[in-house]
């Protein structure tokens, strides 16, 4: 344990050269009573070996991974903000693996860094909860088939912020990426995963591969099942995504990553043209809402998401 400050790095560091990096983003949430609580910390050190084996990296087993974040949180306790009314801060964990080995040589380093730090987060949403407007990217993919789409890494984003820019540039919040084979199927956002309600009560989220694997995506697979919603991963083209908005077969689309836990998604834009954003945010915001209540504890933790760390 180390207080939180820079590092010095030889020039020469992997890392800046060949982007072999993973990461993984958690938080820990207070509950009423000031006990302190991490959701699913084992999904994220699963992950995170998952990432490192397809980054070649060694493989932090899950038991250290848990603990290194644990230590930290209860260093920084304090740190944990509370929630008074009902809000939604807590405190943002990010653990992390590099290539910290100075050598130019194109190969696996043989000095790896692994860290973990952390910085209070406020409510994603201030002022209240907005649909997210969203751009189709059609020139820029996000992955390729035996690419690192599923793994957690820089890269990733590195290769997202062009898209990025150009989603911020047509007026959308956030862009949308299309399969990088055909360019039909709705892959992700640059960092939540997506979900389409239908009329019927089904629930239909992109199948993983290529998608980053989000905890919170996995999570929702349980917690709609549990509410009596058939599930299915599979394609959604994009075709399916306008004729069910136009035919109104959609219902809702939400997206879902631990910064915003769920966001409902607006309306779509792409070069020369828009769809209107679905109708309902109802589910949504059930499904919203029954997270976020078991995550600060305002709700019983039936699936045993939650680990006491203070
Ligand atoms: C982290 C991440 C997500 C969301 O994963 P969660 O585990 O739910 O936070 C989705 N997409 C990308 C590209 C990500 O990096």
């Amino acid at each position: 344990m180390t207080p939180y400050g820079p590092l010095t790095l030889d020039p020469a560091t992997a890392v800046l050269h060949y982007a072999q990096e993973t990461f993984e983003g958690m938080k820990a949430y207070r509950h009423a009573d000031g006990s302190v609580h991490l959701f699913r910390p084992e999904e994220n050190a699963k992950r995170m070996a998952r990432s490192s084996k397809r980054l070649a990296f060694p493989e932090l087993p899950v038991d250290e991974f848990i603990a290194a974040v644990e230590a930290l949180v209860k260093v920084d306790e304090r740190w944990v903000p509370t929630n008074t009314d009902g809000g939604e801060k807590s405190l943002y964990l990010r653990p992390f693996m590099f290539a910290s080995e100075a050598f130019l040589g194109v190969r696996p380093a043989q000095h790896v860094t692994f860290m973990v730090i952390a910085s209070p987060a406020g409510a994603y949403f201030k002022g209240g909860i907005k649909p997210v407007t969203l751009w189709l990217s059609e020139e820029y993919t996000r992955a390729g088939r035996g690419g690192m789409g599923a793994a957690k890494t820089g890269g990733n984003y590195a290769s997202s912020l062009v898209a990025q820019q150009e989603a911020t540039a047509n007026g959308c919040d956030q862009v949308v990426f299309l399969d990088g084979r055909e360019g039909k199927y709705v892959e992700e956002l640059g960092g939540m995963n997506m979900y389409y309600v239908f009329d019927d009560g089904r629930i239909v989220t992109p199948e993983t591969g290529t998608i980053l694997e989000g905890i919170t995506r996995a999570s929702i697979i349980e917690l709609a099942g549990k509410l009596g919603h058939r599930v299915e991963e599979r394609k959604l083209s994009i075709d399916e995504w306008r004729d069910g908005i136009t035919s109104g077969a959609i219902t809702e689309i939400f997206a879902c990553g631990t910064a915003a836990v769920v966001t409902p998604v607006g309306s779509l834009k792409w070069k020369g043209g828009e769809l209107p954003a679905p109708t309902s945010t109802d589910l949504t915001m059930r499904i919203r809402a029954a997270l976020v209540d078991v995550q600060f504890g305002r709700a019983d933790d039936t699936f045993g998401w939650m680990r006491r760390v203070v």
